[in-house]
Order: structure tokens, then sequence, then C-alpha cells
């Protein structure tokens, strides 16, 4: 096998969380152009119908599977949908996730429970079910979207919730890889510093001084930037490769 043939992920099947929008539509794209078939798991998969056009474009199987990832119940369901219509998960992408900025002292219990709903629960139950599914198999990889915010704390926002999720995401990867690996999963995280998307306001004048200035490479980073990246940890270019923590920021949490 060429080098750039570890690359390939023709004839895998990946699903990512989230896709429809932000840096899971990026991922989810890098890895169709990898020639990965790929279903996007969603909270509404009929506004999700132009995303799965673009990707059948690039000349593989897209779909677009109904779930919310808070919800074990669906997610069970969603994997049943996908082996029925693919036959096999090969590849999971834990993208989902949720951020609110607010002072400690501030945080109510319903948003302290809604973050760490959706970027710990909602990475366990999927982890779990499709992990089930490709423990049966007897193969199978997953890449969990963590942040720099399980390493640093970010700053002139406060977001203790979020960087407390993230910082578990890096662990329970760290923990299912070990479990996982003697049964032919591997699992990682995948570390994204500050990426323009609706999560992160990155223009915003009040973050320049923090976000911008104070950055190595004096910039942010597009979702784009994070695809040749979540390739490599899907294919066969890291089969040696599990319970690691790729952080692709910059530089940002160098200082
Ligand atoms: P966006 O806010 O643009 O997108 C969030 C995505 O998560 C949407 O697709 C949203 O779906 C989905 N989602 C949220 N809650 C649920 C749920 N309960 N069930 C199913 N899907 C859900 O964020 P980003 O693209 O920026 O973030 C993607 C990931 O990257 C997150 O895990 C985030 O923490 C992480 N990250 C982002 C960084 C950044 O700077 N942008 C930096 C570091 C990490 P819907 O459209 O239905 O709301």
């Amino acid at each position: 096998m060429s080098v750039l043939d570890a690359f390939s992920l023709n004839g895998q099947v990946s699903v990512v969380t989230g896709a429809n929008r932000g840096i899971g539509r990026a991922l989810i794209t890098a890895l169709a152009e990898a020639g990965s078939d790929v279903v996007l798991l969603v909270r509404d998969p009929d506004g999700a119908q132009p995303v799965v056009a673009e990707l059948t474009d690039l000349g593989v199987r897209a779909a677009a599977v109904g779930a919310d990832v808070t919800q074990p119940a669906q997610v069970e369901a969603a994997v049943a949908s996908v082996v029925e219509q693919f036959g096999h998960v090969d590849v999971l992408v834990n993208n989902a996730g949720a951020c609110i900025h607010r002072p400690a002292l501030e945080v109510t219990e319903d948003e302290w429970r809604y973050v760490m709903d959706v970027n710990v629960n909602g990475v366990w139950h999927c982890a779990q079910a499709f992990g089930r599914q490709m423990v049966a198999q007897g193969s199978g990889v997953i890449i969990n979207v963590g942040s720099m915010s399980a390493n640093i704390v970010n700053r002139p926002q406060w977001q203790p919730g979020y960087n407390a999720s993230k910082a578990a995401v890096h662990h329970l990867t760290r923990s299912l890889a070990a479990e996982w690996a003697p049964l032919g999963v591997r699992v990682n995280a995948l570390a994204p510093g500050y990426i323009k998307t609706e999560m992160s306001p990155v223009d915003a004048p009040e973050f320049r001084r923090h976000w911008i200035e104070d950055a190595p490479m004096q910039r942010y980073g597009m979702p784009v930037e994070l695809g040749p990246s979540v390739v490599y940890l899907a294919s066969k270019a890291s089969a040696f490769v599990t319970g690691e923590v790729l952080v692709v920021d910059g530089g940002y949490s160098l200082f």
C-alpha cells in the first residue's frame, strides 16, 4: 500500500453527528472526499437534505438519519437504521456539541445540565451504541470532537461547564480506547482551537484581543482546515494510534 492509499476511505461507512452545519459539515465532506459513504446523524434530517445532495454529488452514498444525541433510544434506532441501509458502520465522529458563555456564579442548573447532556452524555450514548456495533463487527474507528478548552481556560468569556465537558470527552476517549483496542476499535479525539462557526463568534471585536492577538498564528481556523485531520484519524494512516488527542489550534494552547 502506498502512503496516500493509507488515507483512502473507499468502501467505508462514516457517521457524523451534527453534520448539517459548522465543523460537522466540513468533517463529513472531508470523509466523503476521501471516498467514504456518509451518514449525517442530525435532529432534523429533512432540513439536512441539501447537504445530503452536496455529498451525493461527490460520488458517494449519503443519507441523513434523525436522532437527538441526548436521547439514547433515538441513538439506538439510528444505529439500526444505518446498519439496515448501509450494512456496516466503520467510522463514528461524535461532533454534536453546545457551549454557553456565563460566569460560574451565574450558570443556572438548566444551563449546566444542557451542556453536559449534549457534550458528555451525547458522546457517551453514541459511542456506546455505535461501539457495540463495531465490536460485533470486530472493527471500527471513533473520533470524538473535544476541544483545546479541555486543556486551557478560555478568556475573556467564562464557560466552566463547556471546559469541564470537553475534559470529560478527552478522558472518555482514553478510557474507551484502552477497553476496546483488543476488540478492534480505535478511539481518538480531535481538539480544535477557535474555528469560525455559529458557536464561535471569532470576528466579534470584544474577543479579538485574546482570541486572535494572543494566538501564535494571529488568526482563527476555518472548519475545512480540520478535514485532513479527521481523515487521518479515520483511516489506516493512523492504524497504530488510539487514545490520542490531536490538538488543531494553530498553537493557541502553547501560551
Ligand atoms: P455549531 O453550533 O455550528 O454546530 C453544533 C452542531 O451540533 C449542530 O449541527 C447541532 O445541530 C448539533 N447538535 C447540538 N445539540 C445536539 C443534539 N442534542 N443532538 C444532535 N445534534 C446536536 O458548532 P461547531 O460546528 O462550532 O461545533 C462542532 C463541535 O466542535 C462541537 O462539539 C464543539 O464543541 C466543537 N468545537 C468547536 C470549536 C469552535 O471554535 N467552533 C472549538 C473547539 C471545539 P442543530 O443544527 O440541530 O442545532
